[in-house]
């Protein structure tokens, strides 16, 4: 009611922000002049991107003005937000583009490669991710024609594109991510594998190999497999998958890369496969993408979807219609950073609308993350989002036209977009919706939160905080105690029961990461962000079994993280990290 008196008045909402909300928003986000002052506030912030979005219904005969209160309303309400390049840049007069998820191409010539290092530049300047496929470049040592030389090879290619983003990064306003994806045939797949075992080379990049189902065989049948040229298509080279398999996991063991992206499984549900095959994905493995294409996200916050204990099935599904209408706008009113990717991006209009808060939706209606109902839930979730997400794509492709590469893709019926759902990390944007990150459980109770410029802000997780005080277990010691050990493990006076409910990432079994990555999976038309977290002491046997587990259960690729593997941690367990 005080919306709509609100919405009669013209007044906007000021959304209920979370301290560190206010400040990651401060920091990257609110326009600031020529001299760096910030001249809005994160209402305003809403409403530019609501009115910039909106506009694009102007060209359908639709009413810009309906749309602008609606998008304005689930942005302000923190019940949906668009990927950060869109609440960025759209509305600024600068140009800059609004997608989160790009993938280049990179042919087997100097021409190709340094080309798309510029393209990469532009994308990076905009705030957006870029995926490639390193695969089609000649392997090391292999002759180069023109000069008599001999070729160096993939890895060393990517130190040009890892250097060309680290310069950028100082300008922007976080630092870049790309994605290097190479084949597990590929001559060169060995060193690869270990490019980033030294500390502090390639930071800038992820590293997943692109494994076939031929291969996964090889690995089960303890088979060697070829390794191929891709210049001359010859065998240069056996292996043995096993080999390279743990090898694989030994160096995800270590530092947490490479990952794995099952590329015959990304390409089973191509839906524009006359249109070509995909063979990369945008940095966080959640977007497969063709070359030159992109795709704007947005995720919904499923801890503003619960209603008395259970979710609001209702409130869900008009979110997602709106974010559904509001993604598809973002394509119409983007500017492309290439002519190239504008082409392939409205020809797809591939879209990808996620959730947030699922940890937070859990505890709410009182499922412990590690149980067969939250992955009941998740499995119902995702199966909803898809449902309404693909009703709401096929009712506006009736009122605007079907993407144009519709004839020919996998759709039975004509709709707006090649897809509609993703999941994504939502690293930042759940930070401004103050709730826990995409599909994954509480990272911890309670934290110290690592955020650009090297500062550090206390969390204490709210549902948690309102629990302790309800149940009157709330006191100052018992504060100190959560967030000295990030969690509640072996804290006296904390019920057994809301231990159970308040369990965190790295308390959970790897199994259970993987399954609920699976069970999203298996009603999400592109990928999953999911990360598999291990304990120390996990073995790199453990991460084998955790490879072929989520190839078993259709997974599109599987990322693990070891506590304490990595250096540098962008969140940290307990202040005593
Ligand atoms: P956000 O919360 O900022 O919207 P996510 O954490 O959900 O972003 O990541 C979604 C995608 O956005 C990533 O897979 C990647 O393509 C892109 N992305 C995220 N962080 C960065 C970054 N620092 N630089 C470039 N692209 C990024």
């Amino acid at each position: 009611e005080v919306r709509g008196i609100q919405r009669a008045l013209g007044i906007g909402v000021e959304p209920k922000l979370t301290v560190n909300a206010l400040e990651v928003l401060r920091r990257r986000y609110l326009l600031r002049d020529e001299s760096g002052e910030i001249i809005e506030t994160p209402a305003q912030m809403f409403r530019r991107v609501a009115r910039a979005i909106a506009a694009a219904d102007g060209a359908y005969g639709d009413d810009p003005k309906k749309a602008e209160e609606e998008f304005y309303l689930m942005m302000s309400g923190l019940e949906f937000m668009p990927n950060s390049p869109t609440l960025f840049n759209a509305g600024t007069g600068t140009g800059l583009a609004m997608s989160a998820c790009y993938v280049l191409p990179v042919e087997d010539s100097l021409e190709s490669i340094f080309t798309t290092v510029k393209n990469m530049a532009l994308i990076e300047q905009s705030g957006g991710g870029v995926g490639f496929d390193f695969s089609r470049l000649r392997p090391a040592g292999d002759m180069v024609r023109s000069t008599k030389g001999v070729a160096s090879g993939p890895v060393s290619f990517m130190r040009a594109f890892d250097t060309a983003t680290e310069i950028i990064k100082s300008g922007g306003k976080r630092r870049g991510a790309m994605m290097a994806i190479l084949r597990v045939d590929h001559p060169d797949i060995m060193e690869f594998i270990a490019s980033k075992a030294k500390h502090g080379v390639l930071t800038n990049f992820n590293i997943s190999v692109a494994v076939t189902d031929e291969f996964m065989r090889a690995v089960e049948d303890g088979r060697d497999y070829e390794l191929v040229n891709p210049r001359t298509g010859k065998s240069v080279k056996r292996l043995s998958a096993r080999h390279v398999w743990s090898q694989m996991a030994e160096n995800a063991w270590k530092g947490g890369d490479p990952g794995v992206v099952f590329i015959d499984e990304i390409n089973r549900h191509n839906p524009t496969p006359h249109v070509g095959r995909i063979e990369a994905t945008n940095p966080c493995g959640e977007q497969p993408l063709l070359p030159y294409e992109s795709c704007n996200l947005g995720s919904i916050n499923l801890s503003r979807m619960c209603k008395n204990g259970d979710v609001d099935w209702e409130k869900l599904r008009r979110t997602i219609g709106a974010a559904v209408h509001f993604l598809d706008n973002v394509i119409d009113v983007n500017p492309y950073p290439l002519k190239e990717i504008d082409a392939m991006t409205k020809a797809n209009r591939k879209i990808g609308l996620g959730v947030m808060g699922f940890a937070e939706m859990l505890i709410k209606l009182g499922i412990p993350y590690d149980s067969k109902d939250a992955l009941a839930l998740g499995e119902r979730i995702a199966r909803f989002l898809e449902d309404e997400a693909a009703r709401a794509s096929e009712e506006l492709a009736g009122r605007r036209g079907a993407f144009p590469n519709y004839q020919g893709s996998i759709w039975k019926s004509p709709r707006r977009n090649a897809t509609v759902t993703t999941i994504a990390p939502t690293g930042t944007i759940s930070i401004i919706a103050g709730c826990s990150s995409g599909i994954e459980p509480l990272f911890a109770v309670a934290f110290m939160r690592h955020v650009l410029g090297g500062e550090r802000l206390f969390e204490i997780n709210p549902l948690f905080e309102r629990v302790a005080k309800e149940r009157g277990f709330y006191s100052s010691s018992l504060l100190d105690k959560v967030v000295r050990q990030g969690t509640l493990d072996g804290i006296k006076e904390v019920p057994e029961d809301v231990k159970r409910l308040f369990v965190t990432a790295h308390e959970i079994a790897p199994e259970w990461h993987v399954r609920m990555q699976a069970a999203f999976q298996k009603y999400t038309e592109n990928a999953v962000s999911k990360t598999v977290n291990l304990p120390r002491s996990a073995t790199p046997a453990d991460i084998e079994g955790i490879y072929s587990l989520a190839y078993r259960l259709k997974c599109k690729g599987v990322t693990v993280y070891r506590y304490g593997s990595k250096g540098e941690q962008v969140l940290n367990l307990g202040l005593g990290e």
